[in-house]
C-alpha cells in the first residue's frame, strides 16, 4: 500500500504500511482484580513494531525496456 505522496529519501526509511507508528495498545476489555484494563501490545506485522523498513532497491529487470 502506498500512500498518496511519493517517498523520498527523507521518510524512505519510514514503513510504508504503519507510517512509522508501528506498535498500539489495545484494550481487550474488562479490568484485572486490580482494576487495571487489560491491555495487550499489537505490532506491525510488516515491519514487526520498528516503524522503520529496508529502502527497497531496484531490481534491474524492472529497468529493461521492451523493444
Ligand atoms: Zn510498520
Amino acid at each position: 500500500m502506498t500512500g498518496p505522496t511519493p517517498a523520498t529519501t527523507a521518510n524512505a526509511r519510514i514503513c510504508p504500511d504503519c507510517d512509522g507508528f508501528a506498535s498500539a495498545k489495545v484494550t481487550l476489555g474488562g479490568r484485572d482484580r486490580r482494576g487495571h484494563l487489560r491491555i495487550i501490545t499489537a505490532h506491525c506485522p510488516a515491519c514487526h513494531g520498528t516503524g522503520t523498513r529496508t529502502a527497497r532497491r531496484p531490481r534491474t529487470s524492472d529497468w529493461e525496456v521492451a523493444a
